[in-house]
C-alpha cells in the first residue's frame, strides 16, 4: 500500500514513511493510493473477534510495511484492559432500537483521541525504526485542552520520544489543566504559555518552520514530529471502530447481515467522520454520514451550498473541540471525491488561502450530498438535548455527543429514513462538568471539581477513572513562559 499527496507534489511514500512525516513536506496531506476493499463474510464474521482482532484485519490492510508481529504486538499494547476501561473497547449502547452511542471514551483521558492517541505513538516509533534515523524524537503539541492530554498519556513512557505540551494558561478548564499538570511519565513535559491557543499554536507551528532551529534541533540528536490529526497515522486506528460497531450490532442481534446503517459525527477537523467514509470504501454497509457542527457550522454551509468560507466570526462554543473553522481534513475527502484530482484540490486551496473561501464544482456537491447531510445545533438546542436525553432515556450525553444526537433529530425529520443511527459520543459527559450540569439544574457553584462532583452525585453515573480525585493528585509540572520564549522553553527542557 502506497501513499500519495493530495496536492499531487510528492512521490509515492510508505505508511511509515507518511506516518514519520506527518504532512507532506511541500504541503498537501497522505493518503492511500488505492482503498483496500474487505470481503463480506470477512466483515460479518468480525461478529465473533475482539476489537484488537477487528484492528488487526483493518490496520494490516493499510500498513503493510509493519510486519504481521509488529502489528500484534502494537494493538495488544494499546486495546487492552490497562488502557481502556470497557471489554468492547468501544461499546455500541442502545437508546432505542434503531438508535444507538458508540462511547469512544473509554480510553485513560476520556476524550475520543485516545481512540488513535494510544496507538499512534507505537506505529510513530516503528517507522522511524524502519527509516533508520537514529535521533529521538520531539513532539510538540499545542493544544486548547483535550490534545495535550491524550497526546501526553499515549507517548508517556515510550522509548526514544520526548513530548512537550504547550497550553494557554488562562485558556483551558481547570480539570483539563489538572489533568496535564498531574501526568508522569519521564519524558512527558507540560508548558504553560502566557498567551491564548494562537499564541501557543503559531509558536509551535513557527519552530517547525525554523531551519536554524531545526538544524540545532538535529545536532543535539533530535527530529521533531508531529500528534496532530493531520497525521496519516492518527486517522487509521479510527476506521477500526466503525468495523466494529458494525460487529458488535451483528453479535447482539440489532441488526442483520449486510443490512445499512447510518452514522452521526460530532465534527471539528473532520477525522472522524472521514474514517467512517473510508470505512465504507472498504465496503462496510454505511448508508449516510450526518455531519454535526455548533455554532462554527461552516461544514453544515460547505454541504448545503458547495462554497467552505472561513470569512465569519470564530465563535467559542459549550462544544469548544468542535470549534474550528479550518477543518483540516476535508481536504483528504475532497481528493476522494474528485477522483484524485489533485489539479482541483491545488486550485480550492489556493483560494482558500488567497481568500478564506473556495467552490468546489456541481459535480462534486451533487456526489458529496449523496452520501453526506449537514446539520447543526445552537447552543440552547445541545442542552435541551441533553436534558431530553437523560429525561427519557436516563443517559447522559456531553455536550459535542449532544450535537450530534440533535443532528440526528433534524435529520430524522427532514426525512423518511428509518436506517438503524448511530451517534459518535466523543467525550465522557463529565470532561463538560458545567455545561452538562447547567443542562440540568441552575448552577451558582464556580469551582469546577465541586461541579463534577455534583454532577456525580445527581445522575449517579461513575466518574471516569481519568477525572477522578485529580485536585488531590500530585501536580508534576511547574513550567510557564511568554509566548515569545517558547524555543528557550524548548532548550531549557532538552538542555541544550
Ligand atoms: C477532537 C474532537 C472532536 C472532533 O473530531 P474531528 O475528528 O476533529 O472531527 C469532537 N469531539 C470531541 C470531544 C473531540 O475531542
Amino acid at each position: 500500500m502506497k501513499y500519495i499527496s493530495t496536492r499531487g507534489n510528492y512521490e509515492q511514500a510508505s505508511a511509515a514513511e507518511a506516518i514519520s512525516l506527518g504532512m507532506v513536506p511541500g504541503g498537501g496531506l497522505f493518503v492511500p493510493k488505492d482503498i483496500p476493499n474487505l470481503d463480506k463474510q470477512e466483515i460479518y464474521k468480525m461478529k465473533d473477534l475482539s476489537y484488537g482482532e477487528i484492528a488487526y484485519k483493518v490496520l494490516k490492510e493499510f500498513l503493510t510495511d509493519y510486519s504481521s508481529e509488529e502489528l500484534e504486538e502494537i494493538i495488544l499494547a494499546t486495546y487492552n484492559a490497562e488502557g481502556f476501561s470497557h471489554k468492547d473497547i468501544a461499546p455500541v449502547v442502545k437508546l432505542e432500537d434503531g438508535l444507538y452511542i458508540l462511547e469512544l471514551w473509554h480510553g485513560p483521558t476520556a476524550a475520543f483521541k485516545d481512540m488513535a492517541l494510544q496507538l499512534m505513538p507505537h506505529l510513530l516509533v516503528k517507522a522511524v525504526e524502519k527509516s533508520q534515523v537514529d535521533k529521538e524524537i520531539l513532539i510538540l503539541v499545542a493544544t486548547s485542552g483535550d490534545t495535550g492530554k491524550a497526546a501526553l498519556e499515549g507517548f508517556k513512557d515510550i522509548d526514544g520520544v520526548k513530548i512537550i505540551v504547550f497550553y494557554p494558561n488562562d485558556g483551558v478548564s481547570k480539570v483539563q489543566e489538572a489533568q496535564m499538570l498531574t501526568t508522569d511519565g519521564d519524558n512527558t513535559f507540560v508548558v504553560g504559555v502566557d498567551g491564548n491557543f494562537d499564541d501557543c499554536q503559531s509558536g509551535v507551528k513557527e519552530i517547525f518552520g525554523d531551519d536554524d532551529f531545526n538544524a540545532l534541533i538535529e545536532e543535539s540528536g533530535y527530529q521533531f514530529s508531529s500528534a496532530n490529526s493531520i497525521n496519516w497515522g492518527r486517522l487509521v486506528p479510527q476506521i477500526v471502530y466503525y468495523f466494529a460497531t458494525y460487529a458488535y450490532l451483528l453479535r447482539d442481534g440489532e441488526i442483520k447481515e449486510g443490512e445499512k446503517i447510518n452514522i452521526s459525527v460530532p465534527t471539528g477537523n473532520f477525522g472522524n467522520i472521514l474514517a467512517a467514509y473510508y470505512a465504507r470504501e472498504m465496503g462496510l454497509p454505511i448508508n449516510k454520514f450526518i455531519c454535526a457542527s455548533n455554532d462554527n457550522k461552516v461544514l453544515t454551509d460547505f454541504l448545503e451550498s458547495g462554497e467552505y468560507s472561513t470569512n465569519r466570526e470564530f465563535k467559542k462554543t459549550i462544544s469548544p473541540s468542535m470549534d474550528i473553522l479550518i477543518s483540516s481534513n476535508l481536504e483528504r475527502f475532497l481528493f476522494e471525491m474528485t477522483g484524485h484530482n489533485s489539479q482541483k484540490i491545488n486550485g480550492w486551496y489556493g483560494d482558500l488561502k488567497e481568500n478564506g473561501a473556495f467552490k468546489v464544482d456541481e459535480e462534486t456537491k451533487e456526489k458529496i450530498k449523496g452520501l453526506f447531510v449537514g446539520e447543526w445545533a445552537n447552543e440552547k438546542e445541545t442542552k435541551e438535548t441533553i436534558r431530553e436525553v437523560y429525561q427519557r432515556y436516563d443517559y447522559l450525553l456531553d455536550t459535542h455527543t449532544a450535537v450530534g444526537v440533535k443532528a440526528y433529530q433534524d435529520y430524522l425529520e427532514g426525512s423518511s429514513d428509518n436506517t438503524p443511527m448511530v451517534v459518535d459520543s466523543t467525550a465522557n459527559p463529565y470532561k463538560f462538568s458545567k455545561s452538562v450540569l447547567e443542562a440540568l439544574e441552575k448552577v451558582e457553584e464556580d469551582n469546577e471539581f465541586r461541579i463534577l462532583e455534583r454532577l456525580s452525585e445527581l445522575s449517579g453515573l461513575r466518574v471516569h477513572r481519568g477525572l477522578k480525585g485529580l485536585e488531590d493528585k500530585d501536580i508534576k509540572h511547574n513550567r510557564s513562559i511568554l509566548a515569545s520564549q517558547i524555543r528557550e522553553g524548548i532548550k531549557d527542557i532538552l538542555e541544550i
